[in-house]
């Protein structure tokens, strides 16, 4: 499909705040461009076309909850993987497939070739970024470490190879939480970056001492709770669930906040039939699908006057099409690079992240993976 095809959007949204830090978000304006959605016929000979490439090329797909139904059940149903950002990062280092083909946005696959520097990594639009990533320069942020350098430093996955180089731990959504109450533990006190909605809720939950990086992801920060308090009303046995990269005031109407996967889990058990869902509709197909008897409605966001002009679904991830997977399998083209001099800093926080979540869940301990670091 040639770029001519495709339809640009332009992304404008609003600047946060400056923050009582005086870190800003400096990224006023971004842009996405989205594929065409293809007919049912393109749509099938796309996918066999896939289904035979992944074989001959001895490539998997992984994909996250946010892109394009077709996608997911693609990456399913050939042996890959649908899963939030910290499992796509452990499942592409660990399969044996030489190449990864990684349908989400441009962080997840540098994370990838950071864990497999060895594997081919492509990625349907290396163009599709992420607000938080696009609001977290490198040498800003590293002007903001060096400010406070008492300060340990746990930056988001949606963050570029150089931030994650400057950081001693990363975090992803499903272990944030864990990984902060461990640190304050150990009597560390944190520098966070880069949403400010996820890291005012981790401070709320364990009461660690932070200092945050001013950013926002443009899809979630959009949800409003004023609007979602109406729809309550509308569907009073529905059960709330809330990403927490959302306001504070959204996360305080939820009966259930969490990461992509919690929002699964808590679905799956919550004794409900009706849920509210606020995070990123993509999300919807995976839900829908898993829970065949309930009913999901999408949390409200601010409509019309909402920044983020593609309304609770992000358009980075929307770049994510059949066509481009099928074309650069095929021709190699949008192989991820990582500067390689960065790989070896970077995946340290990475390496700390999997290693923690991987004793937490053998129900190991955990606090000898907790060395006091101080600002890298
Ligand atoms: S949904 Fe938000 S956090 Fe996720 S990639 Fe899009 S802009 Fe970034």
């Amino acid at each position: 499909m040639s770029s001519a095809t495709l339809n640009r959007i332009d992304v404008e949204y609003e600047q946060p705040d400056e923050a009582a830090s005086g870190a800003v978000c400096s990224t006023k304006h971004a842009w996405a461009r989205v594929p065409p959605e293809p007919s049912q016929a393109e749509r099938a000979a796309l996918k066999d076309r896939i289904r035979r490439l992944l074989k001959e090329k001895n490539a998997v797909m992984v994909s996250h909850y946010y892109v394009h139904p077709d996608l997911q059940d693609l990456a399913e149903e050939t042996g890959g993987l649908v899963s939030d950002s910290l499992e796509m990062a452990r499942f592409g280092r660990d399969h044996v497939a030489q190449t990864l083909v990684v349908s989400g946005v441009r962080f997840m696959g540098e994370t990838a070739k950071i864990l497999s520097p060895e594997k081919t990594v492509l990625m349907p639009d290396l163009d599709a970024t992420c607000s938080l990533d696009l609001g977290c320069p490198i040498d800003e942020f590293s002007a903001f470490c060096d400010q406070h350098p008492d300060r340990t430093v746990v930056v988001y996955a949606n963050t570029s190879a150089a931030v994650k180089a400057r950081a001693d731990w990363l975090v992803t959504s499903s272990c944030a939480l864990d990984i902060v109450s461990a640190l304050k533990a150990a009597g560390q006190k944190i520098l966070w970056a880069p949403d400010r909605h996820l890291g005012a809720y981790i401070q709320r939950e364990t009461g660690a001492d932070m200092v945050f990086w001013n950013g926002a992801c443009i899809v979630h920060d959009e949800f409003k709770a004023l609007e979602l308090e109406l729809l309550k009303k509308q569907h009073p046995q529905a059960k709330v669930l809330v990403h927490p990269e959302s306001p504070a005031d959204v996360v305080a109407l939820a009966d259930a906040v969490g990461s992509t996967s919690a929002i699964l889990k808590a679905a799956r058990e919550m004794d409900a039939t009706e849920f509210i869902v606020a995070t990123d509709n993509g999300m919807m197909h995976k839900l829908r699908t898993l829970n065949p008897g309930k009913t999901f409605y999408e949390a409200p966001t601010a409509g019309n006057s909402a920044t983020c002009k593609s309304c609770a679904h992000c358009p980075w991830m929307a770049m994510n099409g059949l066509a481009d997977v099928a074309r650069v399998l095929e021709t190699g083209a949008n192989a991820v690079h990582v500067n390689p001099a960065l790989i070896p800093r970077a995946r340290q926080p990475i390496d700390r992240m999997l290693a923690f979540t991987a004793a937490l869940k053998n129900g190991q301990s955990t606090g000898a993976l907790v060395p006091h670091l101080g600002a890298a």
